[in-house]
């Protein structure tokens, strides 16, 4: 009675001491564990963006139609337009004041855009160079607005401010309630090659004609929702567009020698297009195998002779679109096939001058064609009618239905594959971006890795279904390597508003797909990451995603507990390097060891009242040189005796049979927790892989223990053998240690100076 007393007191005070112990222990380690779950970063769930990651039973976004006339003066280079905007409040707030994005404006001449770029004098300036930055008076490209006025025709009340203008309600508009208003403006358009932009002309010399790519060139409304009440951040020329959908009615004059593409149906091609072109189109429509040619080349390079002063006029609805764009030139070829989705005929469409072939012919229309296909495959088949690439020198841009791809060959029409696989690239990337926000229409001038990311990320799925050789340049894991050890200063978290980041490529494009490759290839699995995805896809499809809303629904459809991955990759600069530490070998006996002694004693027995037991012993330490060093040891007969005496026939068939047991030290200098990727080689050559999940960090965040047996003595162990996890330093990766060259020092030194 009195022992059992003693016993449970001690026991009561251990545990009591243990506990005051662990309560402190925790709550340092709450604050800094890597897997502590992401709600306190996210906005709280609510009725239109839920916990679960799916838009809400009270979502809501707003609709704004447009009816748009635009005239194209390509003896000017000018635009000049007028549109009715309806805008229709589905929100449940009163509005007293609309904004409407001019995006154009980031070219005004009283534009702050120059004045924040950091600059410094050159060694030296072309002529060229010198007088449009020191001597001209710079480019003129804002928007003029020649009026602003209500329906009734009077006079509206606005502010600009920059890239943004208010317009001033004089009754509040209530829920439900729409309104609509008139904007006429004009603007220069901008020569893309000489002073950049993602819009513009391109002017060649050679025959004199331009070829124009026009977009954000309407005064469009900006984003308004439950979110961010307003998005009115201003336009500063790299973080791109928060749009609302809605239905468009576009006429666009141009010269009557030019062709045209746009976003939406051509309504009146009757009007617009030749018999020889519509008879083309109608085979086209019915060709899903390869392109067939509206307009020939030998068409084209006889318009670029002409100058019509005659004008005419295309006519487009689209529908549901957060976006209108369109591109228009004499020079242009344009080729047509029909492209079977699920049973529905989408139409891929290229336009190129004759500078593009003979590179644009053979794959342009192919390649959208394709990516249409594969993208469909990953998220939900594509809703539009058609797709269109338009070949523009040095630009990669996209918009609904129409993006402008570069890739152009040389004068003589040779070309690389650099040449061919990079135009490939964009054009996937860009006819991509049709989901990727187009249509899942995240917010890209604050989270510019929802579009770039994701869509790379899927681009290089499609690419490898164009063409199962094509080189990644972006995206995979361990092409991000170099980005993620290099200066610590000059990278932000991929969670940052993209006019904030250091190095936008890697930290909008590249990271975010390479972490999205490894989750589906590594983390996750295909099939778990696939259905997931594809209901990100679907839950936002036409609606507006954040960044929550993908982290939960990931989760939500894969029951996969991934705060620890966004947290450390998306929220941190942090990179992975795991390494092998040691490694140690032990043998099974049956003679009692030195640790099972002790324990024996701890109890107050011998060893010899310690139950019928085995026990491992590392080959190094001196008990097995000397005591257990015997001939079963060696043999391994101990585990074979052990097994005949306690299992029968049947049972001993499907035992494995451990002849060695290693004991692993992995330690983890990196900040990121991943999952350890091992690959073992035994003696006889053969490999085994094993992955233990990131959670064997949770504990221990800088190095953890296993023991692993095998049949087979081990040659060499290899820590993500395949780089598919990003370690940025290979140099601790294999057992017995990779012996380290002087030029492997030398570049380590490199790397971490
Ligand atoms: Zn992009």
């Amino acid at each position: 009675m009195k022992k059992i007393f003693i016993s449970s007191f001690l026991l009561l005070f251990v545990t009591f001491s243990s506990f005051a112990q662990k309560e402190k222990t925790q709550k340092a380690h709450y604050n800094t564990n890597k897997f502590r779950q992401l709600k306190q970063e996210l906005p709280t769930p609510n009725s239109q963006h839920t916990a679960s990651g799916a838009p809400g039973h009270e979502y809501t976004q707003q609709q704004v139609d447009y009816d748009i006339a635009v005239i194209l003066d390509d003896e000017n280079q000018r635009i000049y337009g007028e549109e009715t905007i309806t805008y229709h409040n589905n929100s449940n707030d009163v509005l007293t004041y609309l904004w409407i994005q001019l995006d154009q404006n980031m070219r005004a001449q009283n534009s702050k855009t120059p004045d924040i770029q950091q600059e410094k004098t050159n060694a030296l300036y072309t002529p060229k160079r010198f007088a449009s930055k020191f001597v001209e008076n710079p480019f003129d490209g804002g928007f003029k607005i020649e009026y602003v006025k209500n329906i009734d025709g009077s006079n509206a009340s606005y502010l600009i401010n920059q890239t943004m203008m208010r317009l001033n309600l004089d009754t509040p508009l209530a829920p439900g309630e729409k309104h609509s208003f008139k904007i006429k403006w004009w603007y220069n358009i901008n020569n893309h090659v000489e002073q950049g932009g993602r819009s513009g002309f391109e002017h060649f010399p050679t025959d004199g004609n331009n070829n124009y790519i026009i977009a954000q060139f309407y005064p469009r409304l900006a984003v308004y929702d439950n979110v961010d009440g307003w998005q009115n951040m201003q336009f500063w020329g790299r973080s791109e567009f928060a749009l609302e959908f809605g239905n468009f009615n576009v006429a666009i004059t141009t010269p009557k020698d030019h062709i045209l593409g746009a976003t939406g149906v051509l309504t009146n091609e009757k009007e617009v297009l030749t018999n020889t072109q519509l008879k083309r189109l109608e085979k086209a429509r019915k060709s899903y195998d390869k392109p067939v040619i509206i307009v020939t080349q030998e068409e084209a390079e006889k318009a670029e002779k002409g100058r019509a002063k005659d004008t005419k006029t295309w006519k487009f609805y689209a529908e549901n679109v957060r976006d209108f764009a369109f591109a228009s030139s004499r020079k242009y070829i344009w080729d047509a096939m029909a492209v079977d989705i699920n049973g529905k005929k989408v139409m891929a469409y290229s336009y190129y001058s004759k500078e593009g072939n003979p590179l644009w012919e053979k794959h342009s229309t192919r390649a959208v064609a394709s990516t249409l296909k594969t993208y469909s495959k990953y998220t939900f088949d594509y809703p539009y009618h058609k797709a269109i690439s338009v070949h523009a020198r040095s630009i990669g841009m996209e918009y609904p239905m129409i993006c402008f791809n570069f890739g152009r060959p040389k004068p003589d029409g040779t070309y690389s594959d650099r040449t061919k696989y990079r135009m490939l690239g964009v054009i996937i990337h860009e006819v991509g971006h049709n989901f990727f926000p187009m249509i899942i229409n995240s917010d890209e001038r604050q989270w510019t890795w929802m579009d770039e990311g994701l869509n790379s990320f899927v681009q290089i799925l499609a690419q490898k279904e164009y063409d199962p050789n094509f080189p990644i340049r972006r995206g995979l894991p361990k092409s991000i390597v170099g980005y993620m050890r290099g200066d610590q200063s000059k990278i932000a978290p991929i969670m940052t508003q993209g006019d904030k980041v250091y190095q936008f490529g890697n930290n909008a494009y590249a990271k975010p797909a390479a972490g999205l490759y490894m989750l589906r290839q590594t983390i996750m699995g295909p099939e778990l990451f696939d259905y997931a995805f594809k209901t990100y896809a679907r839950r936002w499809k036409f609606k507006h995603p954040t960044p929550a809303d993908f982290f939960r629904t990931m989760e939500d459809a894969s029951a996969m507990d991934l705060d620890w991955f966004w947290r450390g990759w998306f929220y941190t600069t942090g990179s992975n390097d795991i390494g092998i530490k040691e490694v140690k070998k032990y043998y099974v006996t049956d003679k009692p060891t030195k640790r099972a002694e002790k324990m024996a004693k701890r109890y107050g027995i011998t060893v010899d009242q310690l139950p019928p037991s085995l026990y491992l012993v590392s080959e190094n330490s001196d008990e097995f040189s000397s005591d257990l060093k015997n001939k079963k040891t060696e043999d391994f007969s101990i585990l074979k005796d052990y097994i005949e005496k306690n299992f029968s026939e049947e049972e001993q068939k499907t035992l494995k049979a451990p002849k060695y047991f290693y004991e692993l030290t992995f330690e983890k200098p990196g900040d990121l927790v991943m999952p350890i990727i091992v690959e073992f080689e035994y003696e006889d050559g053969t490999k085994e892989r094993k992955q233990y999940p990131a959670q064997i960090w949770r504990l221990n965040d800088k190095e953890v223990t296993k023991v692993f047996p095998a049949s087979k003595a081990i040659k060499k162990i290899t820590i993500d053998p395949d780089e598919e996890t990003a370690d940025v330093d290979l140099s601790n990766n294999s057992w017995p240690k990779n012996k380290e060259t002087k030029f492997d020092k030398f570049k380590k030194k490199q790397i971490k100076g």
